[in-house]
């Protein structure tokens, strides 16, 4: 972890940006000495730590063999528990619980002639859709 370099007392600091001085030496700073630096444009700030999680992929069919919604982006959990919700899904919380025992596998819900399907898969940071 890279710490705070710019004010003394805050050595223990993590940094959240820093700065080339001069012969390319960096000057670590922390969130509060960034907000208060005089010369924002000067500042670089540290990529933020990140971690691949779990994101859902969700079709449905309605037995003509067309697709009806098709999401190509995954979503995270709350937020494909809502849009099965708005698709009409009648068993999200089985369907979504079988998704997420067998990953990479389109598990199914039908539900007259409409068919849900929702595949877990593990992915990039996702984007709060809905919250
Ligand atoms: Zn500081």
């Amino acid at each position: 972890m890279e710490t705070c370099t710019y004010e003394l007392s805050h050595s223990a600091i993590a940094a959240t940006h820093f700065y080339k001085a001069y012969e390319g030496d960096r000057v670590n700073l922390c969130f509060e000495c960034a907000s208060r630096f005089g010369y924002p444009e000067y500042l670089i700030e540290y990529p933020q730590p990140w971690r691949p999680q779990y994101g859902y992929l969700v079709a449905t069919l309605n037995g003509t063999g067309e697709f009806g919604e098709v999401e190509t982006w995954p979503m995270d959990g709350s937020a494909v528990e809502w849009w099965l919700d708005v698709l009409g899904c009648p068993d999200v919380h089985n369907l979504l619980a079988d998704a997420s025992w067998e990953p990479y596998r389109a598990h199914q819900v039908i539900d007259g002639a409409w068919t849900y399907e929702a595949a877990r898969v593990t992915c990039l940071p996702l984007a709060q859709v809905c919250k």
